[in-house]
């Protein structure tokens, strides 16, 4: 019989996942201290939520009682995406259907067959919306390193995918991390518009287009990003189209992130767009996370520039 972490691997395969890796469900105890670092400079900006249930952030036993180890999987959801010239940018991540909706299904299945299939197994699913540093577990799984960008990169894809992850009660074996391998390259510091990466690896959300244009709760956008924007109107990607990695990535094979919404559209549509439309014609997609009004924000201070 092969060993349990490996048949685990190969399940989470079977399911589509492009990596999966394993860590020990432990205090994360430097990226605690990363956290409260990047708290105390306010480089949360408005997202408030990020400061709350603190010690379930860094501790998964808090999550899961008895948890013993975290399975982490990445999936792939690389697509460039198609656009006229006088469309406006959304992030490549958003052409189809809300990923927490699709990975958590995924996940769900994945801790179903693991628990049919492989061993008795409880414990619960994550992507992105519950109190767990996805990232810093990828990263002690050795599915990446986190680039000077902030992004996980893998060796193998680049970093167009999306990270979610088991906290389970079952004790296996964990991998290693991997070594970071930006080396001397500095593209993504040199290309963002809006100088957000403000030291290695840390992002001032205050100064990021991603967030400008989705966590952003203001009904304005401050004057010093004027001719900064790139015609970015939700997300942006400039820091992954520009590293290297990403020439390793490949088409992902998701039905449900085949582009399903027309968003190749110029900024007249996007300001006569009423909530019924959006509602409609935005049925399933994350871009709804930013709602029409902040849509309109961002494509009123875009063409102003
Ligand atoms: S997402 Fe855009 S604005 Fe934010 S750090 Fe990357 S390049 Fe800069
Ligand atoms: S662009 Fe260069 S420095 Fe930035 S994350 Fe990629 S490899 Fe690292």
């Amino acid at each position: 019989m092969k060993p349990i972490a490996q048949r685990i691997k190969e399940l989470a395969a079977e399911i589509g996942f492009s990596e999966c890796g394993i860590s020990k469900a432990t205090y994360l105890e430097e990226d605690h201290k990363h956290l409260k670092d990047w708290l105390s400079k306010g480089y949360h900006a408005g997202m408030q939520w990020m400061t709350n249930h603190e010690e379930k952030r860094v501790d998964p036993r808090e999550l899961v009682p008895g948890a013993k180890s975290v399975i982490s999987v990445l999936y792939n959801y690389y697509l460039p995406p198609k656009r006229s010239d006088d469309a406006l940018k959304v992030s490549m991540y958003a052409q189809g259907n809300d990923y927490h909706f699709v990975m958590k299904r995924k996940l769900k299945s994945f801790i179903h067959l693991i628990n049919e299939n492989i061993a008795p197994v409880n414990g619960r699913v994550f992507v992105d919306s519950a109190p767990v540093l996805d990232r810093a577990w990828a990263v002690k799984s050795g599915l990446g390193w986190v680039g000077k960008n902030s992004m996980l990169i893998n060796k193998k894809q680049g970093s167009y995918f999306f990270i979610g992850e088991l906290i389970v009660d079952l004790e296996l074996p964990p991998d290693q991390p991997v070594t970071d391998h930006c080396g001397t390259c500095t593209a993504c510091i040199d290309a963002c518009p809006t100088d957000a990466i403000v030291e290695n690896k840390v992002i001032d959300s205050n100064l990021c287009i991603s967030y400008l244009t989705i966590e952003n709760r203001e009904d304005h956008i401050p004057e010093q990003f004027k001719g900064k924007m790139d015609d970015w109107i939700f997300g942006c990607d400039i820091c992954q189209e520009v590293c290297p990695w990403n020439r390793f990535s490949v088409m992902h094979q998701e039905k449900e992130f085949i582009p399903k919404f027309d968003l190749d559209i110029d900024a007249e549509s996007w300001l006569h767009m009423d909530e019924d439309e959006f509602r409609i014609k935005l049925k399933d997609s994350p871009v709804r996370r930013a709602g029409l009004e902040g849509i309109k924000r961002n494509v009123k201070f875009v063409i102003k520039e």
